[in-house]
């Protein structure tokens, strides 16, 4: 999934929980779970590091939409920190992945490894194209997600 979806979906989580262990717990979790959607991706395994670019904007348009809602809400700072806790650890997975697959971090082999096993798509299928089908579940999830944080 777009790492905007991993962020507005853990955010969600960070706004309806209170224990920030279940936060952690349950947002590194949810990633898991929502990786298992059909969804497109616009990295594959040949990707170079030059093409990391995408990352950032996925990210950034996650955080500024992210960053918007928190403006216009009347969260407290405590609420605020749970879902920005919530936020940053539903794309931790994903950095995991990134420190395995780019910069050869060996012993997250079996991260990496139980990343892989949620995606039911195999890489390179059509499954994983990079396409406004396969973002369906992205845009419904994020909408969901959205509308959780506005109420
Ligand atoms: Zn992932």
């Amino acid at each position: 999934m777009l790492l905007s979806t991993h962020a507005l979906t853990g955010a969600v989580v960070g706004k309806t929980f209170n224990n920030v262990w279940i936060i952690i717990i349950l947002s590194i979790v949810l990633h898991y779970i929502i990786d298992a959607f059909r969804h497109g991706e616009y990295l594959n395994r040949n990707s170079k590091l030059n093409e990391f670019w995408k990352v950032a904007v996925d990210i950034i348009i996650g955080l500024a939409i992210l960053g918007i809602i928190i403006y216009f809400s009347d969260l407290s700072q405590i609420k605020t920190r749970n879902v920005l806790i919530g936020t940053f650890f539903s794309m931790f997975p994903d950095l995991l992945t990134f420190l395995y697959w780019k910069l050869n971090f060996n012993f997250l082999k079996k991260s990496f490894d139980l990343h892989a096993w949620v995606h039911r798509y195999p890489p390179f299928s059509k499954g994983r194209d990079w396409n406004l089908k396969n973002a369906a579940n992205d845009i419904i999830l994020s909408l969901i997600a959205i509308a959780l944080l506005l109420l």
